[in-house]
């Protein structure tokens, strides 16, 4: 997934202990990789993506298929803000070239690029057919893109992998998509995670408190960009309109799971503040804090976090409490 994991336990686990949990995070999200990477032309996603137009459907793995009903069922409550079939906008605007940088995409491309976009083209096996599990995408030139949804999934993953064996207190951070369980150490009630000032090196936005078992993400436009014309534009796409997104520079969702916080994150991003309602009425208890690309910008925290976010001395004035 071309990132780095953090993996953090109470000191009283003990070393030996904790080294056998890490592996196990290691196991299970090296696992997921296999199945998930656009990289690995053996991966259940690029046989997919490969055989994507072809009248036969691809067999994949149970737990690619329940990702992937995962990913529709977002796809569907965002009204396709959210799509993960997202991937010939991502190699329209450059993404997946090794310099990063591009042109504007013609109309003319942009079109054709929309028209192999749509997460209704996506079929699945249903779930309660007998195994094996198939799924298939109905147009040619369509390509399953699973970055804004499946970090957050193998961070569940690992997870429940622990906690079958026997971990109870421990946080799993895969570049920014936690999911914590238990607590950091005996006098401490529960994790406490700061999100990062996006605008000044070394300094936070705030901290929120997780609740038990709680997920978390953030999706932003400060690390992963493409530069045409010397302006950045950030690697989260509008399906609807094929346009890389304005408006925020770094939204962070606190969830029931760390993949529905990490596919909210991606989807409320791309809905903007005002388009949030809809979404979130489906998700009660997700919570989300924007930080808006205004002059100056302004720190948004909606109802369910309200109670559980403490900014930063320097953004309190800047904070704004919303629905
Ligand atoms: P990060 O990868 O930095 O954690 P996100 O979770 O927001 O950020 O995921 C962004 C990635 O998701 C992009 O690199 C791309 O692979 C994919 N993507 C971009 N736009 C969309 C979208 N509208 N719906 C689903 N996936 C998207
Ligand atoms: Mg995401």
């Amino acid at each position: 997934m071309g990132t780095s994991v953090a993996f953090s336990t109470p000191a009283a686990t003990g070393k030996e202990q904790h080294h056998q949990f890490q592996q196990l995070v290691f196991h299970t999200m090296q696992e997921d990789n296999d199945r998930l990477s656009c990289f690995l032309a053996e991966s259940d996603i690029s046989r997919l993506n490969a055989a994507a137009g072809s009248d036969t459907p691809t067999v994949i793995d149970r737990e690619t298929h329940e990702l992937l009903t995962l990913a529709l069922k977002i796809a569907a409550e965002s009204g396709g803000a959210f799509d993960p079939t997202v991937a010939p906008l991502m190699h329209l605007w450059g993404f997946r070239s090794s310099t990063r940088t591009a042109d504007y995409p013609t109309p003319e491309a942009l079109a054709a690029a929309l028209d192999r976009v749509g997460w209704q083209h996506l079929t699945l096996s249903p779930a309660t057919a007998a195994p094996p599990c198939s799924a298939a995408l109905q147009l040619t030139g369509m390509g399953l893109d699973l970055g804004a949804i499946a970090k957050g999934y193998t961070v569940d993953r690992a997870c429940e992998a622990l906690l079958a064996a026997g971990a109870t207190d421990f946080l799993v951070n895969l570049a920014g998509n936690m999911r914590s369980h238990g607590r950091p150490a005996p006098k401490r009630a529960a994790w406490r995670i700061a999100i990062r000032d996006p605008l000044h090196d070394d300094h936070w936005l705030g901290a929120i408190t997780l609740a038990a078992n709680e997920g978390i993400a953030t999706s932003g436009n400060y690390e992963q960009y493409v530069v045409i014309d010397g302006v950045r534009h950030t690697h989260i796409i509008d399906p609807r309109s094929g346009m890389p997104v304005t408006g925020l520079i770094s939204l962070t969702v606190v969830a029931s799971s760390a993949t529905e916080a990490d596919a909210l994150s991606t989807a409320l991003f791309v809905l903007g503040v005002d388009g949030r309602h809809e979404l979130l009425a489906h998700h009660p208890g997700c919570g989300a804090i924007y930080l808006t690309d205004a002059t100056p910008p302004r720190l948004l925290v909606t109802a369910a976090l309200h109670q559980r976010f403490t900014p930063a001395p320097a953004w309190q004035t800047a904070l704004t409490l919303i629905e």
